[in-house]
């Protein structure tokens, strides 16, 4: 793959990474349908059928700021994505990183790692790298006589209502100060004085995350979770950096259980994830139909317009982004963001 250094982003970047395909496709004899030529490029190859039945397969090209191919690791991903914006926080600004793309796309593995201990190759996502460098930076000269002390918080959004992920899924209330700043009340915001502390947490919130289902992944695959890295100077806000992994995009069709209660979390979810207009894919031809939806929002809404569409709840977080960088799975898109405030 060839990539160029990565830059400090001057609007929203939005990255698209293909897995590879896993073992249950690879079973099936799925084929693989993305191809990613480098440069930012992906191409999506796409089953069509002529009159007389022939079956062949359609060509399309997509363009994003760093397309990343199935060998890509979590931290090349993370070196041209999160680690930019990094600094950000440390010159007293805000931060956003975020995951988007259907289930099984690789939001997770990209965001949180895997540190089970299943995968042979237990790595560090991007919340974990990025909270590595932020303790990097702490260290610096530079940095270190300005009395920045870092906290992580970790909630979940699911049906428009914020659960505490540090704190046994409290469910919490937001409020709107007199200063229009949003805060998530009781929310658990824990002080950490290492890497390890903050893989502590990302363990713990993400055990929370996936308790009490009955289908494995079952609301994880629905709901959004934010880890926020936080430096606060004398206890003032200093900067913070959310890292968010989203809900799966796809629609309900997919979905055996067309509950009531499901069709009202999809619904959510669409309206969340719709306006967005961005999109992730999974290699899988299987996929395409969703791989094809996801890259047709090539050209997206300016990103804070983006950002603040995700829901009214969401809206609010999301008011005082200044930089937002987009990280999805299987495919990257690319945004230009008018309202980009240099920091
Ligand atoms: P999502 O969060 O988008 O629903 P996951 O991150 O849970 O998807 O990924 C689904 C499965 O695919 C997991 O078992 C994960 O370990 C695996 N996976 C995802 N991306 C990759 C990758 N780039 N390389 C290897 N395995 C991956
Ligand atoms: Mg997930």
């Amino acid at each position: 793959m060839s990539l160029s250094d990565p830059v400090k982003p001057h609007r929203i970047c939005v990255c698209v990474r293909k897995r590879p395909l896993n073992k249950k496709e690879l079973a099936k004899k799925e084929i693989d349908v993305v191809t990613i030529p480098g440069n930012g490029a992906l191409l999506l190859h796409e089953p069509k059928q002529k009159v007389d039945l022939t079956k062949y397969l359609e060509n399309q090209t997509f363009h994003f700021d760093y397309s990343f191919d199935e060998d890509a690791t979590n931290d090349l991903v993370y070196r041209f994505t999160a680690k930019p914006l990094v600094k950000t926080i440390f010159e007293g600004g805000m931060a956003t990183c975020f995951a988007y793309g259907q289930t099984g796309s690789g939001k997770t593995h990209t965001m949180g790692g895997d540190f089970s201990g299943k995968s042979q190759n237990s790595s560090k996502g991007i919340y974990a790298l990025a909270a590595q460098d932020v303790f990097t930076l702490l260290r610096q000269k530079r940095y270190a006589d300005m009395d920045l002390c870092p906290y992580v918080t970790f909630f979940e959004i699911y049906n428009g209502k914020v659960f505490d992920l540090l704190n046994k899924k409290a469910k919490l209330r937001v409020l709107e100060d007199e200063k229009q700043q949003v805060n998530v009340v009781g929310l658990y915001e824990v002080p950490v004085s290492s890497v390890d502390d903050v893989i502590k947490m990302i363990e713990k919130g993400s055990a929370c995350r996936t308790s009490g289902q009955t289908f494995a992944n079952a609301s994880s695959s629905r709901s959004h979770a934010v880890l926020q890295v936080i430096l606060r100077r004398r206890n003032f806000l200093h900067g913070k950096f959310s890292l968010v992994d989203l809900a799966g995009n796809e629609r309900g069709t997919d979905v055996s259980n067309n509950d009531r209660h499901t069709i009202v979390e999809t619904a959510e979810i669409n309206r969340s994830l719709l306006a967005l207009k961005i999109a992730m894919i999974s290699p899988g031809m299987n996929s395409c139909e969703y791989t094809l939806n996801t890259l047709r929002y090539e050209s997206v809404l300016p990103a804070f317009e983006a950002i603040s569409q995700v829901s009214e709840m969401e809206e609010r977080f999301y008011e005082e982004l200044k930089v937002c960088s987009f990280l999805s799975s299987s495919v990257l898109c690319k945004h230009t963001c008018s309202e980009w405030v240099a920091l």
